[in-house]
């Protein structure tokens, strides 16, 4: 039986990361759980992705630092040499808000984390998966797929203007690497989530905020991270291989 391709997750332990390995894993991708606290988490998306057939492995590394994530490409190079999937794709997921603030109340360790999480981590990832991928270095071609926020275009004034430029920077780099590398089998695109109902706002101090917010949509309600999956799979699979360099908004119509 031929291997599955393989497609690394970053901050696959829940949420938009964790639905689209379940989602990717049904699609016929052996899966690569990246996650940064969660172990338990991460186990149980691997055991999702393992009763759907599939190969799963769980790879803990903190995306903002390089040592880590080239020690897990390291790993990944390790498991296709052993009889696993190639590396095919990339999903750079992986993301953190901070509590609303105004710009003159945040410290400079919350922008430093802010953009060396979304940000660096999202360069670094792309960065190894291209020395994988790309026909350049001898590979067969992929799919990256950068998770962009629609406060890139909406700046989240006096919430969290620090994410939104951390996200405008996932934009502008996805439209750059995607023309980079378009010659060489490698696409690159970027999905653009709205208000979707994860532990995210949770972690930015409004358990409430996807509820809150939701009259706030045109369509009157938050996403799911399974609705934002979709999108994901999508730009991943053959079924989008002229699309590179787009930038998918999933957001209700806000
Ligand atoms: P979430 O529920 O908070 O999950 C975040 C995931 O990222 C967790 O698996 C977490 O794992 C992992 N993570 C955090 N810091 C990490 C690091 N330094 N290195 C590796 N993994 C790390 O978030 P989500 O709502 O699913 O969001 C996923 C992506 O979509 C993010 O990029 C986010 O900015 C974007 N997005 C979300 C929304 C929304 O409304 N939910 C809207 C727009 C964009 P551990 O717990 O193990 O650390």
């Amino acid at each position: 039986m031929a291997t599955a391709p393989l497609l690394l997750i970053t901050g696959a332990s829940r949420g938009i990361g964790a639905a689209t390995a379940r989602l990717a894993a049904a699609q016929g991708w052996e899966v690569a759980i990246n996650y940064a606290h969660d172990e338990a988490a991460a186990d149980a998306v691997a055991d999702a992705v393992r009763a759907l057939g599939q190969r799963a492995l769980t790879l803990c590394a903190d995306v903002a630092d390089e040592g880590q994530v080239r020690a897990m490409f390291a790993t990944l190079d390790r498991h296709a040499r052993d009889g696993g999937g190639s590396l095919a794709g990339l999903v750079n997921n992986a993301g953190v808000v901070d509590v609303a603030a105004r710009l003159d109340e945040m410290s400079g360790v919350r922008l430093q984390r802010m953009l060396a999480i979304n940000v660096f981590g999202t360069l670094v990832c792309a960065r190894e998966a291209v020395r994988r991928m790309s026909t350049r270095h001898g590979g067969t071609g992929g799919a990256i797929v950068n998770l962009s926020s629609a406060a890139a275009r909406l700046g989240a004034p006096s919430q969290y203007v620090d994410y939104a430029a951390a996200k405008g920077a996932v934009d502008s780099f996805t439209v750059g690497l995607a023309r980079e590398v378009a010659g060489e089998g490698v696409r690159v695109n970027a999905v653009r989530p709205g208000i979707i109902d994860t532990e995210i706002h949770a972690s930015g101090g409004q358990p409430d905020r996807a509820r809150r917010l939701a009259p706030t949509v045109p369509m009157q309600r938050p996403g799911s991270a399974d609705e934002v999956a979709q999108a994901i799979a999508w730009l991943l699979s053959p079924a989008a291989s002229y699309t590179t360099g787009a930038i998918v908004d999933v957001t209700g119509g806000r």
